[in-house]
């Protein structure tokens, strides 16, 4: 949409303790389709590994060439040897100290070595999932076909994006790397049913981010971080009504309850953390020179990157006037804050009203902003 930075991602929920998510413009993925070709080359690594043998370097340069590991690596540039530190303190026999004090330092970190562990354990049913799915089919049309329904008829056909989808191993987690959704293996395995739904979430940012009707401000606009704030709102909002469905969520593997239970309290705060935030917004509507602290302010006021009450007003949208409602918002934070206005104003109880001061704040952005 309107943001020229990265968008923090849907997951990133284990790894983002770790790395400040930083998905720089990487080459197009070179395929478009289902790419499980990297999984080979990691086995023959872990079989080394499992040998108590040292990969050679090019055995390392044969797996890091993988588009989807090229993709991994370039999130930071500390990734490449955390990863191989991770999977040479898994698997070696001889790490066998270092693994216990790895797994004693914090439970992301004893989540990280079982997360290998199972992945070795449940090989076969990770293959099994691999060609049993849709996955199996090679092709991302059934992932298209879950994130049309919240697209305008013919997004995906007019499209000029080619996304693709593609498999590593790291941790449980999965990030749209410029084009490219790259999924933990074993990640995808666990989430089962649900996991169709994960990809199409991740194409419908692909795809709304084509029809902004915004154009792009510099990041020294002091109207930046709102602006970037209200297209996660709204991208994530709309996004989650395909994965998540609804609130509470439960569609997650049983090992992501505390992120499940956090975005759960999070969402039931909704009245209240909209309240804030239209008063933040208030404050930003009045301010005429030196803005950039309220609206450092309002990007960081909402949790989970404002997944949650994105989601809340997603909802409120949905429920009230429909799914073709919620379509006519894609690509526009703006129409999408006026029908969530609109449908507050029908169940007020339920649905915190934006402020005048507000919605107008935001009529003045789309006059400024607008293509
Ligand atoms: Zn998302």
């Amino acid at each position: 949409m309107v943001s020229k930075l990265p968008r923090t991602w849907v997951l990133s929920i284990f790894a983002a303790a770790y790395f400040v998510i930083a998905g720089q413009a990487i080459a197009r993925a070179e395929e478009t389709g289902v790419d499980v070709s990297a999984l080979d080359e990691f086995w023959s690594i872990q079989a080394k590994l499992a040998e108590d043998v040292e990969p050679d370097e090019e055995d390392w340069d044969r797996l890091a060439a993988h588009p989807v590991y090229q993709k991994l690596l370039s999130r930071k540039n500390s990734y490449k040897a955390f990863l191989r530190e991770l999977y040479k303190t898994a698997y070696m026999p001889s790490r066998a100290k270092e693994r216990e004090e790895y797994i004693a330092r914090s439970k992301f970190h004893a989540l990280f070595i079982n997360h290998l562990d199972r992945t070795v354990s449940e090989r076969a049913l990770i293959d099994d999932f691999l060609t049993s799915t849709h996955v199996g089919d090679g092709d991302i049309g059934a992932f298209n076909d879950l994130a049309s329904v919240y697209l305008p008829a013919g997004a995906i056909e007019r499209s000029q994006k080619k996304p693709g989808l593609a498999f590593a191993v790291f941790t449980p987690d999965a990030y749209p790397i410029s084009d490219l959704i790259v999924v933990d293996v074993l990640f995808a395995k666990d989430m089962g049913a649900s996991f169709e739904n994960l990809v199409a979430h991740e194409l419908h940012h692909v795809y709304a981010n084509e029809l902004s009707r915004f154009r792009e401000i510099p990041t020294s606009d002091d109207r930046y971080l709102v602006i970037q704030t209200l297209d996660y709102l709204a991208g994530e909002g709309v996004a989650d009504l395909i994965d998540k469905k609804r609130a509470p969520i439960s569609s997650f593997p049983a090992y992501m309850d505390d992120y499940m239970n956090a975005y759960n309290e999070a969402f039931s705060q909704s009245y209240v953390q909209l309240w804030e935030f239209d008063r933040a917004m208030q404050r930003m509507s009045a301010c005429n020179t030196g803005c950039g602290d309220i609206a450092g302010e309002i990007s960081e006021l909402l949790p989970f990157g404002g997944h949650p009450q994105g989601f809340h007003m997603a909802l409120a949208i949905r429920d009230i006037f429909g799914t073709e409602r919620v379509v006519e918002t894609v690509g526009d934070p703006v129409a999408f804050f006026r029908a969530y206005q609109e449908a507050a104003h029908q169940a007020p109880s339920i649905f915190y009203h934006f402020s005048d001061e507000t919605m107008n704040y935001l009529d003045r952005l789309e006059r400024e902003l607008s293509k």
